[in-house]
């Protein structure tokens, strides 16, 4: 029997690969992308597959994509130096994978099932845990982060952070699923209909965040963006103004778009403090500042005149609610109402991981696929 998956090409013989991985033969090894020293760079070496613990699952990759932590990670900058323990380990947390194999544990995923992966490890049994916050859990854990990830042809998940894929979303959106996550938490934390949008920073989850924006009925979406591509894609994926910090009036020219009010949503994803003071300036008294940048330095800001008497709501956003953002992801994809093409800008077999990670570092990207079997769609 040859497997055939949709959006895919021919897959491996399912019993076949069982029988090879069962046997513990040499040719049970996979290709991985792996963090092998506390230093720039990564290597693709021949590593043992995978086994599923009794609550696990063992997927075939059939997309995974690159993220800016992958990005950190691989060029191993401060705060890779500070938060990686775990070395050698298999890099990457985003996934669209078809399952080979379950744990006797699991009953909810069957074989051929296919599923993307929610990064963040929830306990279960914390008080946030206990609470419904699974996602900021005390004892968490993250893919490709504190053990193994996903940049390889096998990877294994554990069963309860899986997410079943609806038959009609493509494979490739199914990779991106978290970071769209991330963006839909963010832009849905309160009100967006009818709402005027400043989002900052559109790399691919700014990018992702005025497509939801423009998706859930935001009325106008401003951006600001200092790479002249990514302009270009935040235009693509909805927006209506387009401002670049380092040549426009950004302050005048938002008051302009919203009758000398500012806007009454501001979506912080670029973790840069000039963004973040723009943003400030820009929002209305009484405003929403949702923020899922991460600045890379503590930075300063005057409370008194930008949060206190302006009377506006600072929220931090973290991950996604599990599994409540999951669902309306779902939901968005399958409405058809999120057009994420524009978003996907490179695709590349999984041997090409450097060229994704050069051209991260450049910026001159929106969303980087990477495919470990099937040549690239
Ligand atoms: P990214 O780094 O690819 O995008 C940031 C964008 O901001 C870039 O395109 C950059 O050119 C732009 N930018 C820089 N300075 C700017 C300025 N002054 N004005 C306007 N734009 C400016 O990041 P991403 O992958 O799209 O993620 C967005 C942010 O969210 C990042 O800071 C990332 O670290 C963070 N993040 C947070 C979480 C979380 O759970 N809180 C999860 C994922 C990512
Ligand atoms: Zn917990």
């Amino acid at each position: 029997m040859r497997l055939k998956v949709k959006g895919g090409g021919t897959h491996l013989d399912l019993q076949h690969f069982m029988a090879i991985i069962k046997a513990g033969t040499p040719m049970a090894k996979m290709k991985a992308v792996v963090k092998t020293k506390r230093a720039p760079g990564a290597e693709l070496c021949d590593i043992d597959i995978p086994r599923p613990g009794p609550n696990e699952i063992l997927v075939k990759v059939l997309a995974t994509s690159i993220c800016g932590t992958d990005l950190h990670i691989f060029l191993w900058n401060e705060w890779a130096d500070h938060r990686i323990h775990r070395i050698p380990q298999i890099m990457g947390h985003e996934v669209c994978g078809q399952v080979l194999d379950i744990g006797d544990q699991v009953k909810h995923i069957k074989k051929d099932d296919i599923i993307s992966a929610e990064t963040h490890i929830a306990c279960g049994h914390c008080y946030l845990c206990q609470t419904g916050n699974g996602h900021i859990c005390i004892n968490g854990s993250i893919f490709g982060v504190d053990i193994d990830g996903v940049f390889a042809e096998y990877a294994v998940v554990p069963a309860n952070n899986a997410w079943l894929i609806d038959a009609n979303i493509p494979r490739d959106y199914g990779s991106i699923m978290e970071p769209l996550g991330n963006a839909v938490h963010t832009t849905l934390a309160g009100n967006i209909a009818a709402q005027t949008v400043l989002v900052t920073g559109c790399g691919p989850i700014g990018i992702m965040s005025i497509a939801v924006a423009r998706a859930c009925g935001a009325t106008t979406i401003i951006a600001t963006e200092i790479n002249e591509f990514r302009k270009q894609l935040a235009r693509q994926a909805g927006a209506d103004l387009v401002l670049d910090p380092t040549a426009d009036d950004v302050a005048k020219q938002i008051k302009l778009a919203t009758d000398g009010l500012g806007v009454d949503v501001v979506i912080e994803m670029s973790g840069n403090p000039s963004a973040i003071r723009q943003g400030l300036d820009a929002i209305r008294p009484g405003g929403r500042f949702s923020i899922l940048g991460i600045p890379d330095k503590p930075l300063e800001i005057d409370w008194g005149p930008n949060i206190i008497f302006k009377y506006i709501t600072v929220q931090g956003i973290n991950g996604r609610l599990m599994f409540s953002t999951w669902h309306q992801t779902a939901r968005l994809l399958r409405s058809g109402r999120l057009d994420l093409e524009p978003i996907i800008t490179h695709r590349f077999r999984l041997e090409e991981f450097e060229k994704g990670m050069d051209l991260m570092k450049s910026g001159n990207c929106g969303k980087i696929l990477l495919y470990p079997h099937e040549n690239v769609p």
